[in-house]
């Protein structure tokens, strides 16, 4: 429901409501918060009030969220469930489920780097515009085997000099920068930054502008945060500071990819949906491509191929 109580899914299937497609009910959630018409805290409400109030305590044993009892991550749900029993409504929004981009692979999860394969939700393109649900499931099987095979074969001829590469020294020295600072900001508060910039511009719906000033946030993080970050322990081992730093450094490239496919792509399709361009594509199916061109983050398309089936 939105904060007039309202059950706003009616609008966007009147038939499956709530049980509609995840990808929609997502946009339906972003949308009702995006018109002003969302909770306090930038989410919609849950409420079970319409079903039996015992419908919790007869879930399936096996189903270990929403149940008597509940524990998660340390925190005792118990009283949330009490609530949602009592009928009361509880707070929600919508959460980063799968990335649908990623590096890009041929048929044998080659990268086009020479002995590294990539497979799973780290690759690109293989589910299209949305992903039907449980196939990250099949893909990591079907495509895990395929890149493990590869790779294990590529292993079997590669020499382990091969691998020294001529930016070595730059790898070596950045991944070691953090623990050069004795004092700095701490890696979890840039990670903090980047998850808020991520959840505002890249959200279920988005537009030109959210898009562009993620840009300009994102750049300015580069510039201003990153080169300021210090583990505060100098441990090799279980450095939880030092793992989040890493993280951060490779995030920057994944998030400016992320935003600059979203902002090129000025029509509403799967999984990406504009608040300012709601039209489906017209014309050719295209992939996004982001490349590195002179130390800049470049996007250009390609169209989509169709060996075997027709273009929908
Ligand atoms: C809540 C939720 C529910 C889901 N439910 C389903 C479902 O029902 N059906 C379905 O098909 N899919 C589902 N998915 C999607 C599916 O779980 C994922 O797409 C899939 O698990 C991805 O597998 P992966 O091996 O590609 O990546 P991951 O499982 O993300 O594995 C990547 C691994 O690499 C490790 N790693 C990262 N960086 C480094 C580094 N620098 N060095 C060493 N290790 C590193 C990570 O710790 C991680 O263990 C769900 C996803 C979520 C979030």
């Amino acid at each position: 429901m939105n904060r007039f109580g309202e059950r706003f899914m009616a609008r966007w299937d009147p038939v499956r409501m709530e049980l509609a497609t995840r990808d929609m009910v997502s946009a339906a959630c972003a949308t009702e918060v995006y018109e002003g018409r969302g909770s306090p805290n930038g989410g919609v409400y849950l409420s079970w009030k319409h079903l039996p109030n015992d419908i919790i305590d007869n879930f399936p044993a096996t189903s270990r969220a929403i149940s008597a009892g509940w524990q998660w991550e340390g925190f005792d749900m118990t009283p949330l469930v009490e609530r949602i029993k009592q009928g009361y409504a509880i707070e929600v929004a919508p959460a980063a489920h799968f990335s649908l981009g990623g590096v890009r692979v041929d048929a044998q999860a080659g990268t086009g780097v020479a002995g590294l394969f990539a497979c799973g939700e780290v690759t690109g393109a293989m589910h299209g515009a949305n992903r039907l649900s449980g196939n990250a499931g099949a893909q990591v099987l079907v495509q895990g085997r395929i890149a493990g095979q590869a790779a294990a074969a590529d292993a079997g001829i590669r020499r382990a000099r091969d691998r020294i590469a001529d930016n070595y020294g730059f790898a070596l020295a950045q991944t070691e920068a953090p623990f050069r600072r004795s004092s700095g900001i701490a890696p979890f508060e840039l990670k903090e930054s980047l998850s808020q910039l991520a959840e505002k511009s890249l959200g279920p719906v988005r537009t030109a502008a959210a898009l562009q000033e993620g840009l300009t946030s994102l750049a300015d993080l580069k510039d201003n945060v990153l080169p300021q970050l210090a583990c505060r322990t100098q441990d090799r081992m279980w450095n939880r500071d030092w793992s989040d730093a890493l993280e951060c450094q490779a995030a920057f490239s994944v998030i400016e990819s992320a935003l600059l496919g979203a902002a090129g792509r000025e029509h509403s399709i799967g999984a990406h949906q504009r608040h300012d361009h709601k039209a489906g594509i017209s014309g050719e199916l295209t992939h996004s491509l982001v490349s590195l061109n002179a130390g800049v983050l470049v996007r250009h398309t390609t169209p989509v191929a169709f060996p075997f089936l027709a273009r929908p």
